[in-house]
């Protein structure tokens, strides 16, 4: 029997397929349907996708073969990426680099092989594509070029893995360093913040009605500024999925009145009025403080892209699911801007407007309603208002309370 011999680029080739983060993870649909495809368009016992790791070949999809992965020394698909051609042995036991391989002396009893080697770079070779049977066969043309598909369909399978593994570290590394910077920034802040409150406050010496007015802008400033460091620092955590769900029991009509109660100041402010009248008696299994969160930025967002003298209605409805509706009539949201909206740091437009904002409140109420099992959506009329309806499945119902 001849050993597999090792590729000039070896430590490379490792290197890249440890990188993909592939080896040992399940067996995973797409790759299993290409291979049970693959026995049955060709009538063979097995065929594999196999990825030859420093000491094994590991099979990420496996039709007919009753183990993961077997010793890089015995394996066909070893041989099969040394010199990147496809390896096509007709009849094992005639063969004289396998005829006293234990495969072949043994299970599974190989005579037949085929294995189109498996790139992502058209350099390093990862593993193979590969038919196998117990009896001798020959591949016709286009058996072959059928072959060489389905190893192009795996070989796709794993560039979506590597893109997917790529995005998710891009990511990752974005929310490490929002995460990071915010606290970085949060502490001058609250300096700033604090040394501006001390001034104001110094009765030995007053400041000067001029000198109190910029003071009072620079908190006002600062204030801005932490909110804004806040949504950020939100933002990171929901997207580096740190955020743990509670469940406890919440009173609907009470927590929906306790945010309108918070944003009284906030209505006041922008003359809106704020209507939630007929609330029915609910309670659901939620996280009170996320459900908080999510009803204190789409009231606070209805109140302020609104009108003077512009009205919020908030309703609860209770069918299949259970929706929080909170409805306005005010400036509404362009057809096209309705699905930009929810991602993160997208203004809808608002980016130079007075209203004050990050972009980040509805990316972060989007994430935290998906992560309570629900969904987040929004119609809206241009000119006419917005309906924002945040819904949750009917099962996070508890028993009907008494008295709202
Ligand atoms: P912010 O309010 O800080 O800009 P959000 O993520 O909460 O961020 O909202 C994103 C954008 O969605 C807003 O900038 C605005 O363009 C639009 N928007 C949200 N709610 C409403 C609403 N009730 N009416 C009109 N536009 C809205």
């Amino acid at each position: 029997m001849q050993k597999p011999l090792v590729p000039d680029n070896e430590p490379a080739r490792v290197k890249i397929l440890r990188d993909l983060c592939i080896l040992d993870t399940s067996l995973e649909s797409p790759y299993q349907e290409l291979t049970e495809l693959a026995c049955d368009l060709f009538g063979v016992a097995v065929s594999l996708v196999t990825l030859v790791d420093e000491q094994r070949q590991w099979f990420k999809a496996n039709t007919g073969l009753d183990v993961s992965e077997t010793s890089r020394d015995v394996s066909f698909c070893a041989h099969a990426i040394v010199d990147g051609q496809p390896l096509l042995v007709e009849d094992a036991l005639k063969d004289e680099r396998f005829y006293d391989n234990p495969l072949v002396t043994g299970k599974p009893n190989i005579r037949f092989y085929a294995g189109i080697p498996l790139t992502l770079d058209g350099e390093h070779l990862l593993g193979t594509f590969c038919l196998i049977d117990t009896q001798p066969r020959r591949l016709n043309e286009r058996d072959y070029k059928r072959l060489q598909a389905l190893a192009k369909q795996a070989e796709a399978l794993l560039r979506l893995h590597q893109a997917r593994n790529e995005a998710q570290q891009a990511n990752a590394a974005k929310s490490e360093f929002l995460s990071s910077m915010s606290h970085e920034l949060r502490t001058p802040l609250n300096a700033i913040m604090g040394f501006s409150q001390l001034l104001q406050a110094s009765a030995a010496e007053p400041l000067s009605v001029k000198q109190s007015q910029q003071v009072e802008q620079i908190y006002r400033s600062g204030e801005h500024l932490l909110a804004l460091i806040n949504d950020v620092l939100d933002l990171a955590k929901v997207e580096a999925g740190e955020v743990s769900m509670q469940r406890e029991q919440v009173e609907l009509a009470t927590c929906i009145r306790q945010v309108i109660a918070l944003l009284k100041p906030m209505a006041d402010k922008y003359k809106v009025s704020v209507i939630a009248d007929d609330l029915p008696s609910l309670t659901a299994c939620v996280d009170p403080l996320r459900l908080r969160q999510v009803l204190v930025n789409l009231i606070s967002n209805a109140l302020k892209y609104n009108r003077p003298q512009g009205s919020v209605w908030i309703e609860v409805e209770q069918g299949t699911e259970l929706c929080i509706q909170v409805k306005d009539n005010g400036v509404g949201i362009a057809p096209e801007k309705q699905a930009e909206i929810f991602t993160a740091f997208n203004r809808g437009g608002f980016e130079q407007s007075a209203i004050e904002g990050s972009g980040v409140g509805l990316a972060v109420s989007q994430n935290l309603v998906e992560q309570m099992g629900g969904w987040l959506r929004v119609h809206s009329e241009p000119g006419n208002g917005s309906t924002f309806s945040l819904c949750l499945p009917a099962k996070v119902l508890v028993a009907p309370s008494t008295g709202s």
